[in-house]
């Protein structure tokens, strides 16, 4: 960090790294931590880096979590044999938010996309292997987002898992194609898992 600079400046600078924010909301930000008490600024700050700390990916499906594995790894009542391949964390919050979905997860990391140099090695599909091989797993459901990189996600996941014998099953239309999960209302999503059709 550049001591000399403007601290106003530097931290609207800081802000605008965030998706979705402009100069304008940035500055909205600053000018409102500088009016607020100086306690609210250091709790942000410390939850921040508490954040950066404590949060990890838990070692069985690369979801985010506090301990080694995740909540729903942990969770004993979640049924084993089906896992549900998601591309981010944002995404598996999505589905769990939808509510129907009793199985548990595996959490990508990303989307195929080799024109952004995203290859299968940048992605936990090793991972993904090597937890079907080793555990009872009757279906996959592969839950890729509906757009480009999703599709040839979960096209290339199926060559790989089809001749392990497993069910295989891809969410339904009903999401948008060219869509994202994480935008997506609980309704589609949960009738997308409740339509999933076997590829
Ligand atoms: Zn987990």
């Amino acid at each position: 960090m550049n001591q000399d600079a403007d601290p106003i400046e530097l931290l609207i600078q800081e802000l605008t790294r965030f998706p979705g924010i402009g100069e304008k909301t940035a500055s909205r930000l600053v000018f409102h931590l500088l009016r607020c008490p100086k306690d609210d600024a250091e709790a942000l700050a410390r939850a921040v880096i508490n954040l950066k700390e404590k949060v990890r990916f838990c070692s069985v499906c690369f979801n985010l979590a506090v301990q080694e594995q995740c909540r729903i790894c942990q969770d004993k009542r979640r049924i084993e044999s089906v896992i549900c391949v998601v591309e981010e964390p944002s995404d598996l919050i999505a589905i769990e938010k939808a509510g129907n979905f009793r199985g548990r997860y595996h959490v990508l990391q990303g989307a195929l996309s080799p024109l952004d140099g995203i290859g299968p090695d940048n992605l936990k599909i090793r991972e993904l292997l090597e937890r079907l091989r080793q555990d009872r797993v009757d279906e996959v459901i592969l839950a890729t987002n509906p757009n480009t990189e999703g599709e040839t996600t979960a096209l290339y996941l199926q060559k790989l898992i089809k001749p392990m014998g497993i069910k295989l099953t891809r969410i339904a239309c009903g999401v948008p194609s060219g869509g994202d999960l994480e935008y997506i209302d609980r309704v589609t999503i949960s009738k997308a898992l409740d339509n999933r059709r076997e590829v």
